[in-house]
């Protein structure tokens, strides 16, 4: 019998526990980790802040749908993972100590390095968690007139939020007959679409950003922010009533110490094993 353990609860974890109750046998055990009971179908989140859904309609309880496919549910934190022993470390949770394995998944996904730009956490909204999504809608629904700037921090790796935020706040400003008091600025340290690695989304994108008078500031890379700007390094500024920020990722930090991550992330060869030990895959 083989000990299969998944840690985290996102799309990572969740489809690789369906895919594995499906494909093993009935005597090998399968146990998925994560710290919180509840999956969030993170597309939606954006639609969660502008007030088009609730919190209940973008999340499902891990706990009966993992019950379902014979899966064990653990909500917990993992602390570390220790590659040689094969065990990982739980911090707090319905289990205290440490948790073996034959075979890990590793899909505790990134970690916001808010840390990173100086300012964020104080005076920057970001969407990517529902707590955060809703006190962001709330600051849209009472903002009304001056400059909104939406954007991304080098390492950010997300631009579809940025983009469908600024295009939900001009939509909204126009129904409310409140569009010609509010200037929308996108700022990215990129230039326009080039995220997407395809010209035609670029010259696709810039077109939809005219229809819509909003601006789009390229080449600024964000590293500090105050009450009511934000700064790159080489001192350039912008000036924000509202702010929105997808802040830089990194990777989950129960990882790092083994030897297995670059920088930021787990190294991986082409089959998603990570390169330097046996039975693990992120
Ligand atoms: C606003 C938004 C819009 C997006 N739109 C799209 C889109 O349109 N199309 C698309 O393809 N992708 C989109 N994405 C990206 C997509 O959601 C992610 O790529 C995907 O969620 C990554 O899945 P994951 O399982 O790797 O990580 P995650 O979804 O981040 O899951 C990680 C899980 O691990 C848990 N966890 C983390 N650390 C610990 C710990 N120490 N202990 C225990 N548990 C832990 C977390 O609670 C979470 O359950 C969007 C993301 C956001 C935020």
């Amino acid at each position: 019998m083989a000990k299969v353990l998944i840690l985290g609860g996102g799309f990572g974890g969740v489809v690789a526990a369906k895919r594995l109750a499906e494909q093993l046998s009935d005597e090998h055990q399968i146990t998925l980790v994560s710290r919180s009971r509840y999956f969030v179908f993170y597309p939606a989140l954006v639609r969660l802040a502008f007030g088009k859904c609730q919190r209940e309609d973008i999340s499902f309880d891990l706990r009966h749908a993992m019950l379902d496919r014979r899966v064990n549910f653990i909500e917990a934190e993992v602390a570390r993972i220790d590659t040689y022993e094969r065990k990982v470390s739980i911090a707090h949770g319905e289990v205290e100590g440490k948790l073996p394995y034959d075979y890990l998944v590793f899909a505790l996904g990134r970690r916001l390095a808010t840390e990173r730009i100086s300012g964020f956490y104080e005076h920057a909204h970001h969407l990517l968690n529902v707590d955060k999504a809703i006190k962001f809608g709330k600051a849209i629904a009472n903002f009304h007139e001056g400059r909104a700037v939406i954007g991304q921090c080098v390492g950010a790796r997300l631009p579809i939020p940025v983009y469908e935020t600024a295009f939900a706040l001009a939509k909204r400003l126009e129904e409310n007959d409140e569009r010609d008091r509010v200037r929308i600025t996108i700022v990215s340290p990129d230039a326009i679409g080039s995220e997407f690695g395809d010209s035609d989304v670029g010259l696709t994108l810039q077109k939809a950003l005219q229809q819509h008078q909003i601006e789009f500031v390229s080449g600024f890379p964000i590293e500090k922010v105050t009450e009511h700007a934000a700064f790159t390094s080489s001192g350039q500024s912008i000036n924000f009533d509202l702010l929105m920020l997808m802040p830089p990722f990194q990777g989950a930090s129960a990882a790092l110490y083994q030897g297995i991550t670059n920088e930021a992330y787990i190294n991986v060869d082409w089959s998603m094993r990570v390169i330097g030990v046996q039975g693990c895959t992120p």
